[in-house]
């Protein structure tokens, strides 16, 4: 039913009068992973499905990077759009690479050193392991948390909610707090995610294709619970200068994890040497915001995989329109 509504949206020609509002914009998509795999928490973008998002946004915007927009923000005669990955998974190199080399377009990648260093498995990803594990093999998952019980029947039965609730209890809580909470549930469970994240050779191989890197954070800790100093500036600085080394050229992009930042970060995020600062917030950027000196912040619309039509619609902002 839901396919059929933005099917016909699709058919009446929505998007095209939505688009018309967008001159002087620049969209910015944000995306993770891109794989056949399904996941019911957190779906990758079916590789099919990408491509044909890929034809659309090649006819109709001006598909660019970070790095050129100073340049092609006065002449450009479509709307501007930049594809923005995070986490460095592997799938990107094996699904998105070769669609996006086929269309010639450009994107951003945004990398977490240890993952390509360690093929360390994202906290996130691991938390959605267990959920996915858990629900498909029937396993009764209980989380204890600060002396409170959490398990699926306190949320009825609806995994999703169940899943959501524990995620943001664990995004307010430090690294050591959390990682206690999710490596006790794995080692009882015997349940380990084992993904395959980018290392630093197929992250070269990307930058050498027109993926413009940048960094996502040294560990993709959440940086609002860092308190010490130090911590913070290998999470932001050490990360931008390792990853420059790594591939022999300047970066000018961070991306917080999990969309997150505050202002007391720019500070620190200014001095590191950045120039784009990019949150995930369902918003588009006036071109007008890029034209200031000094670091500036960048906005993002998250896609998830749904059929094409309400994609389209989705990146031509029509979820944000009835919602107002
Ligand atoms: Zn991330």
């Amino acid at each position: 039913m839901r396919e059929k509504v933005f099917n016909f949206l699709h058919f009446l020609g929505v998007p095209s009068i939505l688009r018309l509002g967008k001159n002087n914009t620049i969209t910015i998509l944000s995306l993770h992973r891109v794989s056949t795999d399904r996941d019911y928490f957190f779906d990758p973008i079916n590789p099919k499905l990408f491509n044909e998002l890929l034809v659309y946004l090649k006819k109709y915007y001006e598909i660019i990077t970070f790095k050129d927009i100073s340049e092609v923000m006065k002449f450009n005669k479509k709307p501007l759009l930049i594809l923005s990955f995070d986490d460095g998974y592997y799938d990107f190199y094996e699904y998105a690479l070769p669609i996006l080399q086929k269309h010639k377009i450009s994107a951003n990648h945004n990398i977490v050193n240890e993952c390509a260093s360690f093929n360390k498995i994202i906290w996130t990803q691991r938390l959605n392991f267990l959920f996915n594990q858990s629900m498909k093999n029937k396993i009764d998952l209980k989380f204890e948390i600060d002396d409170i019980k959490y398990n699926l029947s306190n949320f009825n039965n609806n995994w999703l909610k169940f899943n959501l609730t524990i995620f943001k209890i664990l995004l307010s809580f430090d690294k050591f707090k959390r990682e206690n909470i999710i490596g006790t549930l794995e080692n009882n469970l015997s349940i380990k995610a084992s993904d395959r994240m980018m290392n630093w050779e197929e992250v070269k191989e990307c930058s050498k294709n027109n993926i413009e890197i940048g960094s996502h954070t040294f560990s993709h800790d959440v940086v609002s619970t860092i308190k010490n100093n130090e911590e913070l500036l290998k999470e932001i600085k050490i990360s931008k200068i390792e990853i420059e080394q790594r591939i022999n050229k300047p970066i000018q992009v961070l991306a917080l994890p999990n969309g997150q930042g505050d202002s007391t970060l720019d500070k620190i995020v200014e001095e590191a040497g950045y120039d784009f600062l990019l949150y995930v917030n369902d918003k588009i950027n006036p071109i007008i915001s890029f034209s200031n000196k000094g670091l500036k912040k960048v906005d993002r619309l998250n896609l998830i995989n749904e059929s094409l039509s309400e994609s389209i619609l989705r990146i031509e902002m029509f979820h944000q329109k009835i919602r107002k």
